[in-house]
């Protein structure tokens, strides 16, 4: 049995985000609290007891202290389920939380080289000490099984592939400690319960669906997939940024050649968006875009969401 925990949906920032004064952020803090998401991350376990997170948010504390399931267990003086964290990209949004894992607790980040290199580079992340906090690279179309921390195999498969994206938003302007040209700073995962043969999909960022990616999906029973951005030109319509979807490496959701209409008809069960921005007017209950995304059988997860595959 293969448990899903949506721990955060949004995009960097969170909804709402410490500056903005945009209508869903202003509606988030007033009126529609339900509106409130963390920033994107997943937890799966196969066993219910140990977990492991599918990137590490600067929302992570919070996330952990509203899941039950990742408290430490009861009678332990220091103890947590989290047996390791899958990095699928070195953005802040997805490295960031690694900080709030210090203290000493054994886990393992799996990472591709690309993603390593960052944090490797990045000496802040020398707090998780090596000794505990195994760092172990993980190879494109290579599946491989995390390990529990006593070296038992965690009867889950994961397979990570390329995804169209960019690097982290913050090197753009300066060297990639592992060089530009290769793939590995985007991916997606494919996550299988080796016992039952269940399995979903992960590809939270995305700049644009390929037809080797529209192939790999069909008839899968659940994908969680990029929702940053309504629009590509969103940020900029609304006076927010200057910064396009694709200038990030993220899909719209709406538009010709956009996630909907990229992934319509492919028999999956039950798709997901997340890594949503604030911006996105389809996070407004009642909005036109709602109904769009809606009817086109999207869900959008509030935090805290459980799945069991
Ligand atoms: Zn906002």
């Amino acid at each position: 049995m293969l448990r899903v925990v949506v721990l955060g949906a949004a995009a960097g920032g969170g909804v709402p985000q410490w500056n903005c004064g945009c209508p869903v952020c202003r509606a988030a803090r007033g009126e529609h609290p339900r509106l409130r998401s963390t920033q994107t991350s997943i937890a799966v376990s196969a066993d219910g007891d140990h977990w492991f997170l599918v990137n590490a948010s600067p929302d992570l504390r919070q996330q952990v202290l509203a899941t039950p399931q990742l408290h430490p267990r009861e009678g332990l003086l220091r103890h947590s389920p989290i047996a390791g964290v899958v990095l699928t990209n070195g953005e802040v949004d997805a490295v960031a939380g690694l900080l709030s894992m210090r203290e000493g607790s054994p886990f393992t980040i799996y990472g591709h080289a690309k993603v390593l290199a960052i944090l490797k580079a990045n000496s802040i992340f020398d707090v998780l000490s090596e000794t505990n906090v195994k760092r172990q690279p993980i190879e494109v179309d290579r599946a491989f099984e995390p390990k529990l921390p006593d070296g038992t195999p965690s009867g889950i498969e994961i397979l990570p592939f390329a995804v169209p994206g960019k690097a982290a938003w913050y090197l753009r302007e300066t060297a990639h400690p592992k060089g530009r040209d290769s793939e590995g700073d985007t991916l997606g995962l494919r996550i299988r319960d080796k016992a039952t043969d269940k399995h979903f999909y992960f590809v939270a960022a995305c700049a644009h669906v390929t037809d080797e990616l529209t192939a790999r999906l069909a008839g899968t029973p659940l994908l969680f997939f990029d929702g940053t951005v309504w629009r590509d030109d969103e940020l900029i319509a609304n006076g927010l940024s200057t910064k396009t979807g694709q200038s990030m490496g993220h899909i719209a959701m709406s538009e010709k050649g956009g996630a909907i209409e990229s992934l319509a008809g492919l028999d999956i069960d039950r798709k997901l968006f997340l890594h949503i921005n604030n911006s996105n007017p389809a996070l407004m209950c009642g909005s036109r875009e709602r109904e769009i995304a809606e009817r086109a059988g999207w869900q959008i997860p509030a935090d805290g969401t459980e799945i069991v595959l």
